[in-house]
């Protein structure tokens, strides 16, 4: 086994790693595979936890833009990332994991509610953490959430799966000569606004020096080549 690089991060990924090959909702064989993915990630970094996003079933801003009210469309989108952590939940527990779901909005029938010291002891006692409907508060998004949690669990890093290896300085599917970092600071981040994370998200990192790991979540077996420290990823700190 690698020497771990990391104890403990949080790790974000967007609804839309759940929706596999379609262009809505939840796909077992893109959970499945994430679920993999999560789990080989272990061998790398004892402590785990995530934040689900929503985007795959409802985001709140665009909802809004249609004609729906703005807080509530905030609420719906946070119900979706609820549904999201469900179905990672049960794809992990079928691959023999130990997790726990805690919910920012209680609901009791479904997961714990967000508790921060019972979540560290689950982390401690090796349990994935699944924290679900972000912070709990619209007009935020689940990157913030993410920025957030990874501070109160006193994670060494923030891992951003996407779908490109990396932050590049153009995009690299339309300019043949885009370079791709491989390390930023926070300040070029914010000051180039580059597409990362949201600012308030970006900013809560800088703040608490939590550095932002940006890979590719769709490669297989990356998580952990990165976690390993041979992967190809960003790291902005
Ligand atoms: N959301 C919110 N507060 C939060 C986190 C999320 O209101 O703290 C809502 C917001 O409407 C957002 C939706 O939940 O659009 C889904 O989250 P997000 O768009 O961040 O998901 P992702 O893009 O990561 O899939």
């Amino acid at each position: 086994m690698t020497r771990p690089r990391f104890n403990r991060i949080l790790l974000k990924l967007s609804g839309e790693a759940l929706m596999g090959q379609n262009q809505f909702g939840i796909d077992p064989e893109a959970v499945e595979s994430l679920a993999r993915e999560i789990i080989a990630a272990r061998d790398h970094c004892p402590g785990l936890c995530l934040v689900v996003g929503g985007g795959n079933i409802f985001r709140g801003m665009a909802a809004a833009a249609k004609g729906f009210d703005r807080a509530s469309a905030d609420y719906m989108g946070m119900l979706a990332t609820v549904m999201n952590a469900i179905a990672l939940q049960g794809a992990l527990e079928k691959l023999g994991a130990e997790t726990r779901v805690q919910s920012a909005i209680p609901m009791a029938s479904v997961s714990e509610p967000y508790i921060r010291r019972r979540a560290l002891r689950h982390i401690d006692k090796g349990r994935i953490v699944l924290f679900a409907a972000g912070t709990g508060n619209p007009y935020f998004t689940t990157d913030t959430a993410a920025a957030l949690r990874a501070a109160e669990m006193g994670c060494d890093a923030l891992f951003k799966g996407t779908s490109v290896d990396g932050i590049y300085s153009a995009d690299p599917k339309k300019v043949a000569d885009a370079k791709r970092y491989e390390t930023l600071t926070f300040s070029k981040v914010l000051s180039d606004d580059l597409k990362v994370m949201d600012a308030s998200a970006v900013a809560l990192c800088r703040d608490n020096n939590i550095p932002i790991v940006v890979f590719n979540v769709r490669q297989p077996g990356n998580l952990a080549e990165v976690l390993a420290g041979r992967g190809v990823a960003t790291i902005v700190q």
